[in-house]
């Protein structure tokens, strides 16, 4: 490949994308104004910029950033905790929190996201899931085109279905992702049917559409910070948000009953939250223009990306199917070569608890672990599949795409 070539060649992926890069573009011009208006609305001030220390109590930051969050989010009322440390545990606070013994939950969307398997007990022996406090779960499989089975998940509801549970993102599966027009639908074809918690994993999903799971119908739904609305900037914490009923369970879970949503210092962090919260519209935007890049390039040089650049997007997973090992690890190589922190590690193929295949992952994030930074990582198994996702600004996701094209062309040439 000459460097004409690759010039032109990127040229056409920039050129292919300049619509898709529009609609973006305006989600989250709408995005930023629900933020601002969220922010004005409920009297965001300078002193709310402050955290409190110990019990935490009458922490009015706290109080009106989960104000913010709620409007956003289209619920009556939040948690946003740096003291929830991860999306796993937020998710895991709310779903244990809404469950008494006896009770059962149907996921809706198929196999739930790894963590959540340890979580519920689908996979492992871990002291305290969901199993071992006879909690029963019932995955409902995916129909073949990848749709919701909706009357699978109506035939599985019993008097004892206590949440019915929905991830949005497709996170490491091989299955599309749910809009929120679709869990919208579905909400409302199962309300008749249960009284249920209608619950949503909303992790990687927040800002990438201009609704959000309250504005679905679902009564709760939870994420991470160090994703998409932590703005790249919030360094620990998670989100809940609900019917305050609801919420009201997932508090008592996260700290215990009696202290619920009143307790839980925020230290310095407040700051972070809310700034973070007003970049995170933009970027999401630009997460998403760098995977929309991605994949028109990595088209044009010849591998299989779902979605592809064509495709509507409500997370910001872009997978790459590379069908060879060893072009899947010289692209997350140079990914990481080309990151801020770290960029002289060389990331390898290596055995990780809880996969059956090697993983390699480049992460050369600020934030650890943290995929609203542009990282890239999958297990080496025919199709040889890297998710690449993040990028705090579009022109370093386009920056390090190219130069592991190039990379990935040397290699063939040899
Ligand atoms: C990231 C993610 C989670 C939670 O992961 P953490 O690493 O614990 O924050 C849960 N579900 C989905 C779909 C995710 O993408």
């Amino acid at each position: 490949m000459a460097e004409r070539q690759i010039g032109d060649i990127i040229k056409q992926a920039e050129a292919k994308i300049r619509p898709r890069i529009s609609e973006v573009e305006a989600t989250a011009e709408q995005n930023q104004a629900r933020v601002l208006e969220a922010f004005r609305q409920n009297h965001v001030s300078s002193f709310h910029l402050q955290g409190t220390t110990g019990y935490g109590y009458d922490d009015s930051g706290r109080d009106v950033l989960e104000a913010v969050y709620a409007e956003l989010f289209g619920h009556a009322t939040a948690l946003v905790r740096p003291q929830l440390i991860s999306g796993t545990h937020a998710i895991a606070a709310a779903l244990f929190g809404l469950m008494r013994p006896g009770d059962e939950l149907i996921y809706a969307s198929g196999t739930p996201y790894d963590t959540l398997q340890t979580v519920l007990g689908l996979t492992g022996d871990e002291p305290g899931n969901f199993s071992s406090l006879g909690l029963k779960v019932k995955v409902i499989p995916l129909k073949s085109d990848g749709s919701m089975d909706l009357e699978a998940v109506k035939g599985a509801i019993t008097k004892k279905t206590k949440v019915i549970a929905f991830q949005r993102s497709r996170g490491y599966e091989d299955r599309p992702s749910f809009p929120i027009q679709e869990i919208a639908e579905a909400v409302s074809i199962l309300r008749p049917y249960t009284s249920a918690y209608m619950f949503v994993d909303n992790c990687y999903g927040e800002f990438v559409e201009t609704k959000e799971p309250g504005h679905a119908g679902a009564d709760i739904c939870a994420g991470s910070l160090i994703k998409n609305p932590g703005g790249g900037l919030v360094r620990t914490g998670g989100y809940i948000t609900g019917s305050e009923e609801a919420v009201a369970q997932a508090a008592s879970r996260l700290a215990a009953p009696g202290i619920g949503s009143e307790g839980g210092a925020t230290l310095n962090m407040l700051q972070e939250m809310y700034q973070g919260l007003f970049l995170a519209p933009h970027v999401v935007q630009e997460s998403l223009k760098g995977a929309l890049f991605t994949a028109a390039l990595l088209e044009e040089v010849g591998f299989d990306t779902t979605p592809n650049w064509q495709e509507a997007r409500t997370d910001l997973i872009q997978a790459v199917h590379f069908h060879n090992r060893q072009a899947m690890i010289t692209f997350c190589q140079e990914v990481q070569r080309q990151s801020p922190v770290d960029a002289n590690v060389t990331p390898e193929p290596s055995a990780m608890p809880g996969y059956e295949d090697e993983v390699i992952m480049a992460a050369g994030t600020f934030i650890q672990g943290a995929s609203i930074e542009l990282t890239a990582d999958g297990p080496l198994r025919p199709p040889y599949t890297a998710f690449v996702q993040g990028g705090l600004m579009y022109a370093h996701v386009k920056l390090a795409v190219i130069a592991a094209v190039e990379k990935l062309h040397q290699i063939t040439k040899e």
